[in-house]
């Protein structure tokens, strides 16, 4: 069982796992660093100093290394 750390949801393939992902409304950051989607509660303590929740991924830094899939979005079109 593949479960989306996001929002809890379980998917039954990987595939599907990574499909949801794209549109998972609870992924509202993207860190370039490791390409991973994560809510921006897990990415900050105080809300001032953002880095990847991933410990093998010293990505850090809003509007840095990590950016709101929205931004990310209206940026490439
Ligand atoms: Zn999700
Ligand atoms: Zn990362």
């Amino acid at each position: 069982m593949h479960t989306c750390r996001n929002c809890n949801q379980s998917f039954r393939t990987e595939l599907a796992l990574e499909l949801h992902r794209d549109t998972c409304k609870k992924g509202q950051l993207f860190c370039q660093e490791c390409g991973d989607r994560f809510r921006e509660g897990d990415a900050t303590q105080d809300g001032w100093h953002y880095e990847c929740p991933n410990e093998d991924c010293d990505g850090e830094g809003l509007q840095d290394d990590l950016y709101h899939v929205d931004d990310v979005r209206t940026a490439t079109h």
